[in-house]
């Protein structure tokens, strides 16, 4: 009573998910075979829901270095960046990463989630200044506005006139803007139009933060993201990323051109009050991010693959939420389809995720195709076949059940 009444609805929706197949939430990688491969219910499964883009779980040298680093630096390094928490190889990082980026600075937070929401709550005052978040930001850049206090304003899915009719109109009592949009949306796998972005923001005087978890190293020439692409690298405010996706380990990290930057060490609660990434996380997103930087095989091969599987989904008629890219989203018209659509797919040896609302931008519910660089060509064959089957059985999944 009281307390746990609002799980009423939690523990219907596992009850329903039960009888129509496995719980999605509830998955394990009971043994886990490589990059692309794990054990899931005791049967060997292709892997296309995880954000191993670049492959980088398995890559020798980082194993290698953060073998090292325990060997050298122990476990954990029990505390956070401003107490004992800061070792040789978090500020290795933040160089390594701000060159990389060609930016001036670089802080590394404990987590992508803790990135953002320490940005934002350190950056922007409860009284004086206002945040402008795209509609369909993370949870993490919701949570950071909130921890902010500050007002919050949302506005239109990649829509920068809708950003600028907002910024025109606001409350001139205001004295810092802070807009934040992703670059590559996780969801849909859609991008962001950055330099239009930039454009707005800055007409109104206000700062840009793009989050690129999803795209750091994945777009651009060189792999910088959406804003390398956009060609704003050098005008953008604050560009965080997280080292759980491309780098394969956990932490997060924001650079800058803006020496105040820096102060946030001292101002934002989610980089003073938590632990440091244990040094073999940092070794191994470190030895990540020179592989994924020196080696452009390996962003070579994503895309080779992503192209491949969209072009398969879209001639087996699936309804696709956007153009080839990391992630290729399946709609599917109801919570209940894409239960039965995502256990379908498990019982053909093929692991993706099921994201349904309220943690879908729409009222869409969808399979998730997480590309990687490491889906071998038979990853990809037994990834086309499960989903041509699933076409099949599944017309609500395509195009054409519309007509
Ligand atoms: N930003 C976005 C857009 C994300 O999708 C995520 C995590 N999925 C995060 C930030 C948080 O990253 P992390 O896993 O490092 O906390």
């Amino acid at each position: 009573m009281g307390l746990f009444d609002k799980f009423e609805k939690n523990a219907a929706l596992y009850n329903q998910l039960s009888a129509i197949g496995k719980n999605p939430f509830t998955v394990v990688m009971e043994e886990v075979l490589g990059p692309t491969r794990a054990k899931i219910k005791g049967r060997e499964t292709v892997l296309a829901g995880t954000h191993n883009y670049l492959g980088q779980t398995f890559e020798r040298s980082a194993i290698e270095a953060a073998k090292q680093a325990l060997d050298h630096e122990g476990t954990g390094t029990t505390g956070s960046r401003v107490a004992n928490g800061t070792f040789s190889g978090h500020t290795k990082l933040e160089s390594d990463l701000a060159n990389f980026l060609g930016m001036d600075q670089c802080i590394v937070f404990s987590t992508g989630y803790a990135a953002n929401l320490g940005a934002i709550a350190g950056f922007v005052d409860r009284v004086q200044d206002v945040v402008l978040i795209d509609a369909d930001c993370h949870a993490c850049i919701y949570d950071g506005c909130q921890l902010s206090g500050a007002e919050t304003i949302r506005f239109r899915h990649n829509d920068p006139e809708n950003l600028d009719k907002r910024l025109s109109r606001l409350d001139p009592k205001y004295n810092g803007k802070l807009v934040c949009i992703e670059g590559m949306y996780s969801m849909y796998g859609d991008v962001a139009p950055v330099k239009e972005f930039v454009e707005v923001a800055h007409k109104h005087g206000a700062h840009l933060l793009v989050d690129e978890a999803h795209s750091f190293g994945v777009y651009g020439e060189t792999g910088k993201g959406v804003c390398e692409a956009d060609g704003v690298m050098d005008s953008v405010d604050f560009y965080t990323g997280t080292f759980s996706k491309s780098l394969a380990a956990i932490g997060g990290f924001l650079a800058s051109n803006h020496p105040e930057a820096e102060y946030l060490r001292f101002s934002s609660n989610p980089y003073r009050f938590t632990a440091s990434p244990s040094p073999a996380t940092i070794a191994s997103a470190n030895a990540a991010l020179a592989n994924i930087s020196e080696n452009p095989v390996f962003r070579e091969k994503l895309w080779e693959n992503a192209n491949r599987l969209h072009a398969a989904l879209t001639q087996f008629g699936l309804r696709l939420a956007a153009k080839p890219g990391p992630v290729i989203s399946v709609l599917l018209p109801t919570k209940e389809d894409a239960f039965a659509a995502w256990d379908f797919l498990l019982e053909h040896g093929v692991y993706v995720n099921m994201a349904i609302p309220p943690g879908t931008p729409g009222k869409e519910s969808l399979l998730r195709l997480a590309v990687s660089s490491a889906h071998s060509a038979d990853d990809i064959d037994r990834l086309v076949s499960a989903y041509e089957a699933m076409a099949e059985a599944f017309p609500s999944a395509r195009v054409t059940s519309d007509a």
